[in-house]
């Protein structure tokens, strides 16, 4: 361990615990602070792409994401809703490299969490404070503990309380649209191509399959128009006969999955214009906290790892004496551009799922022709440009 900075993240989302161990990789003290009594997850699934999955294997997380990963590949194709072929998914980035998972968000998340010493993690520490001045940054949690730091990292999500410590909130607008989610045993669906990335496009409307936890289970999302706002929580229990209700007389193969759903979540979607600012002295912004967006591309918690990669290699040059400040200042310079095209891209992604298009051949095309934006997302390799900011700068890493 360094003899360099302390760093506290407040959060113990995928985005947190990323971060830590990216921090920790470089020899850099970290410490989160969890508001939940225990580090949880829900039921539901999420896509580790190249683009992070690169970040985690090099932080030596390559052995434990292959136990509980699924890997996905052969036959991801996009689909009309009555089934029709409309295209390929790309599952590889440029190189060839099918470094895609699907996962179970808690076989991420523990496997982040297992890389980390169980002391460097404090459940049951809810932030209620912020302050900083230039000897350092202090946290107060409800349960009356304090905490000193030499850089906070805000990873407490789309409902941050630091983010007012560094920007004037803006909050998360409804896009009018509910997911639900699930995971079915793959013995239910013998039928199921185990690799494959499907989604189905339809009128206001999208439905998509992958599966998770080495293929035991197929994870499906059931993206809905609402005219009601839906709660943010994973915890809502949704209407399966509402879902099954919502894509009756599409592609059997969709229908038939709905009909051995049991339980499902649901969960509103949101999303927020680009922050103007992520940094504010010792305090930085990462993940959902930073720039939530609509999940039309699979990439928030993807994103979210790269940020804690990009901060990990230039806090590293404190510990040669650089500034927090100036160190923050650059992760900013760095992250917020390609994040705010992410959130606009996905945003766009979402219009063609729903088939918001007078003309669906034009849809259709762009569908087709998706491996363009999927390939400039998979190939970024956030560590090397963050080494290359550095060098640019005759910064020694
Ligand atoms: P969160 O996961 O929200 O974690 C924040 C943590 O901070 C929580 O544990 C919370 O309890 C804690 N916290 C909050 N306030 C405090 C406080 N005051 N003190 C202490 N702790 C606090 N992303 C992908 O990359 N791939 C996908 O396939 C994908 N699919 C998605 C599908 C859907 C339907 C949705 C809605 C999202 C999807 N996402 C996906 C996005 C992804 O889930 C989020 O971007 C990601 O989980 C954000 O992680 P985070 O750690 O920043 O925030």
């Amino acid at each position: 361990m360094s003899k360099g900075i302390h760093v506290a993240i407040v959060g113990g989302g995928i985005g947190g615990l990323a971060a830590a161990v990216a921090l920790r990789h470089r020899g850099i003290s970290v410490a989160v602070y969890e508001q939940s009594g225990v580090l949880r997850e829900v039921g539901a699934g999420i896509f580790v792409y190249p683009n992070s999955l690169r970040q985690l294997e090099r932080m030596g997380l390559g052995d434990a994401l292959a136990r509980v990963g699924a890997k996905v590949g052969a036959g991801s194709e996009y689909y009309r809703m009555d089934g029709t072929v409309v295209g390929k998914i790309l599952t590889t980035d440029s190189s060839g490299w099918s470094g895609m998972y699907g996962m179970h968000r808690a076989d991420i998340l523990k496997a982040l969490a297992d890389a980390l010493p169980p002391s460097s993690i404090h459940t049951g520490h809810r932030c209620v404070d912020f302050s900083q001045d230039e000897h350092g940054a202090r946290l107060v949690f409800e349960n009356g503990h304090v905490a000193n730091a030499d850089v906070v990292i805000a990873a407490d999500g789309i409902n941050s309380v630091l983010q007012k410590h560094v920007v004037e909130p803006s909050a998360p607008e409804y896009a009018g649209f509910r997911a639900y989610r699930g995971l079915i045993s793959a013995d239910k669906l013998p039928e199921w191509r185990r690799e494959a990335h499907q989604v189905w496009m339809g009128d206001g409307k999208h439905f998509m399959v992958f599966p998770v936890r080495g293929g035991e289970l197929v994870n499906y999302v059931g993206f809905v128009p609402t005219t009601s706002e839906t709660a943010e929580s994973w915890s809502a229990i949704g209407d399966r006969d509402e879902l099954a209700a919502s894509f009756t007389g599409w592609d059997p193969r969709v229908t038939g999955l709905l009909d051995k759903v049991e339980t499902c979540f649901w969960w509103g979607l949101y999303d927020r214009k680009p922050l103007g600012q992520w940094v504010n002295g010792r305090l930085a912004l990462l993940g959902d906290a930073a720039h939530p967006m609509l999940p039309h591309l699979g990439q928030g918690a993807n994103q979210a790892i790269e940020d804690g990669t990009a901060l990990a290699v230039l806090l590293q040059t404190c510990a040669e004496g650089r500034s927090v400040e100036d160190a923050l200042r650059r992760y900013e310079a760095l992250r917020r551009p390609r994040t705010s095209m992410v959130q606009a891209e996905a945003r766009k992604n979402g219009m063609r799922y729903d088939s918001k298009y007078a003309d669906l051949g034009q849809r259709d095309r762009e569908i087709a022709n998706s491996a363009t934006l999927r390939k400039s997302l998979y190939d970024h390799d956030i560590e090397k440009e963050a080494l290359e900011s550095l060098s640019l700068d005759g910064v020694s890493a």
